[in-house]
């Protein structure tokens, strides 16, 4: 079966970058992004700088997307951040980071519900998964990733699964400086990550679903992984800060 499937860059900015710097990081960005066609660009800032950030891209192919958001669309949940909010700005969320995942307890039964609040508000979420190095030395990361898949996508209609992007992110890559092999991370999301969706949903889901590979992507590094055929493009957290790598990346993925 022969599919294209758009090469997809996303920033995750993490916790970093007032409204003014997000202003002044995107300013730098847009003239080399906007010139780059045939990928799509993503940025993923803190929720305060997404309204800055929406009106610097509002002409430009440039897409905008959140790092995390509750499930409940209103009401009574102090601090949180509801699809509905988001979709007035953003057409990604990305879920289940691992850094939400260790950092604040979210399990993979939250991460459903809101990857199913995320769809039925018309967000495209990014779904995290990823091995942590525990789990990568007991020889267990098929087992992980596909129970993170399974259990992310219940209840999932197939009429939407192919709005769903997956980022493979091994966690002991992740802001570490050391990256999966090439041909390690293509051969999992060959052999684990499209059959499960195959099982889930059917062949032509698991083809058409982009899956993206995170951990320590730079732009010295970016090209290795996009020449996988299964890689199709990256979710960048550290790189993502600064204009030159990121759009040196980007670049990386139209070459
Ligand atoms: C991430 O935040 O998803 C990530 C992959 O971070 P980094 O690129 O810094 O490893």
């Amino acid at each position: 079966m022969s599919v294209v499937r758009v090469p997809l860059i996303a920033g995750n900015w993490k916790l970093n970058k007032t409204s003014t710097e997000a202003y002044k990081l995107v300013a730098e960005m847009l003239p080399g992004l906007r010139s780059i066609k045939g990928i799509e660009k993503l940025l993923c800032p803190p929720f305060t700088a997404l309204m800055a950030v929406s009106r610097l891209i509002k002409d430009t192919d440039i897409h905008l997307g959140a790092q995390n958001m509750y499930w409940e669309e209103k009401g009574a949940y102090t601090g949180e951040i509801s699809p509905v909010m988001l979709a007035e700005y953003c057409q990604y969320v990305i879920i289940g980071h691992s850094e939400r995942r260790v950092y604040f307890g979210e399990t993979d039964q939250q991460i459903n519900q809101k990857v199913r609040a995320a769809i039925a508000n018309q967000l495209k979420p990014i779904l995290c998964v990823g091995e942590t190095l525990e789990e990568n030395e007991a020889g267990r990361a098929a087992g992980v990733v596909s129970r993170q898949i399974r259990e992310a996508l219940q209840g999932v209609d197939i009429m939407d699964a192919d709005r769903i992007v997956i980022a493979y992110e091994p966690v002991w890559a992740i802001g570490t400086g050391h990256t999966a092999t090439p041909s390690a991370a293509h051969t999992l999301i060959q052999n684990v990550i499209r059959p499960t969706l195959g099982s889930l949903f059917d062949q032509r889901i698991a083809q058409n679903v982009r899956v993206l590979y995170g951990g320590s992507v730079d732009a010295g590094n970016a090209g290795k992984f996009f020449q996988q055929s299964e890689i199709d493009g990256a979710l960048v957290g550290g790189a993502s800060l600064n204009a030159h790598a990121f759009i040196a990346i980007v670049e990386a993925a139209q070459a």
